[in-house]
């Protein structure tokens, strides 16, 4: 049987920032993927320069080999509405493809992969942990997302050490309760002729919100790929809302008619409070699979990546070991990076009559200030919040 010092479920940004931490003080990780990278991911791809900071990521040398579009300004309002353009004198935005960038830092993370093999069981065996019945290791990171395995199997069972544990066995009960988005997405390169015609600004992404607030679209240029997407709190008629929203665009010109393919769905859950882990010694969740997006801009990549580093942190702090206060010391980590975040966008459309939804997001929207100052840096680039240093 393989083993390493730590295995890691999932290669999504969370786990591979988690591995490439272990990695610089030498330990053995394995990362074990149900995909093959590259992969495609539904996401609109925006990060901001405190990510590519923590993980010592050099612009230019990223931009040899993957797109990565400087952002320096956002175009914002409601659906048809009236728009906001709001500039600064800074990149304060990039715009990535997470097929390249997630491959980059999967292949960087200098982990054993083990690629195209999907996580099937789970059992406890002396201290350690044994997984898929063919890799064994005291401590085990669920980093698989919004559907992680890990995560699945530990919201139903109350283990608290190595044990028995089948993560074949159908889920007793549900994750935490927090909200959940649904989205869906378009990714593409545009032709000559579609990239002459579309308006959207490759600086300037737009952010144009639903009329209920329960939601906003985007349109993100990254050179000449394109991505379109709308992301809603969970509930019916995504798809609705999602060919309303490409319709308006396409009536007003700025995206093509002849849109290439069908738009692809994901969801994911959103941080309202600061989650507290009650996995069993040995396992530790992060990025997406433990519920860490931001609540108002449903920014989930810097929390994944940040709860990777501080997942490793705790490790190499208590010498790699599988110690029983390994889970508390995390969960006091993560309380002390991430705050509590309620939708303050739905919470005013919460507060409000429909009725005076609309008109009051209007409203909003077509203040300069409230674009710039509330809107963009506090609530989508988090302009206040340092890069994380572990
Ligand atoms: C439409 C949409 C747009 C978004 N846009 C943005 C954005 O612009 N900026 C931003 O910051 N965030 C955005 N997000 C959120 C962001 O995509 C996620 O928060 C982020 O990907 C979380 O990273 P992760 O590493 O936790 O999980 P993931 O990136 O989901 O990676 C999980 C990995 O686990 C693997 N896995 C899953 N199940 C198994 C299994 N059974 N066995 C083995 N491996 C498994 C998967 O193959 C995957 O590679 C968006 C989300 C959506 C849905």
């Amino acid at each position: 049987m393989e083993t390493c010092d730590v295995l890691i479920i999932g290669g999504g940004p969370a786990g591979s920032s988690c591995a490439w931490k272990l990695r610089q003080s030498g330990l053995n990780v394995v990362i074990l993927d149900k995909a093959q990278f590259p992969r495609h991911k539904v996401c609109a791809g925006w990060i901001t320069p405190p990510v590519l900071d923590e993980l010592q990521i050099d612009v230019a040398d990223y931009a040899q080999q993957a797109v990565i579009q400087p952002i320096t300004r956002f175009l914002t309002g409601m659906i048809g509405g009236r728009e906001v353009e709001t500039t600064y004198a800074e990149t304060v935005s990039y715009g990535i493809r997470r097929f390249e960038f997630d491959n980059y830092l999967l292949r960087r993370s200098g982990a054993k992969l083990k690629l195209g093999e999907p996580f099937r069981t789970i059992r406890g065996e002396g201290s350690d942990w044994v997984v898929n019945e063919s890799i064994r290791s005291p401590l085990v990171i669920g980093a698989g997302g919004h559907f992680c395995p890990v995560a699945r199997h530990y919201s139903t069972t109350s283990d608290t050490a190595p044990g028995t544990a089948d993560a074949s066995k159908p889920a007793a009960r549900q994750q935490a309760e927090l909200p959940v988005v649904v989205a869906q997405e378009i990714e593409f390169e545009m032709t000559a002729a579609q990239s002459e015609r579309c308006t959207v600004l490759p600086d300037r992404p737009e952010l144009l919100f639903c009329p209920d607030l329960k939601g906003y679209g985007w349109i993100f240029r990254k050179r000449d790929w394109l991505n379109i997407g709308l992301g809603r709190e969970q509930e019916g008629h995504l798809s609705s809302h999602v060919a309303a929203f490409v319709a308006a665009l396409q009536s007003q010109g700025k995206i093509p008619e002849d849109l290439p393919g069908p738009f692809h769905g994901h969801a994911y859950k959103l941080r309202t409070s600061i989650p507290r882990p009650s996995t069993p010694t040995g396992i530790l969740l992060i990025g997406d699979s433990a519920g860490l997006a931001d609540s108002n801009s449903g920014e989930g990549i810097r929390p994944a990546i940040e709860s990777g580093l501080l997942a490793a942190a705790t490790i190499l702090e208590l010498g790699g070991q599988n110690v029983a206060n390994l889970t508390s010391i995390y969960g006091e980590k993560l309380r002390g990076r991430f705050t509590d975040s309620v939708s303050a966008l739905g919470g005013i459309s919460g507060c409000l009559p429909q009725f005076a939804r609309q008109y009051a997001a209007s409203w909003l929207m077509t203040s300069r200030w409230f674009s710039r100052q509330v809107l963009l840096d506090r609530w989508f680039l988090h302009a206040e919040v340092p890069a994380l240093r572990v």
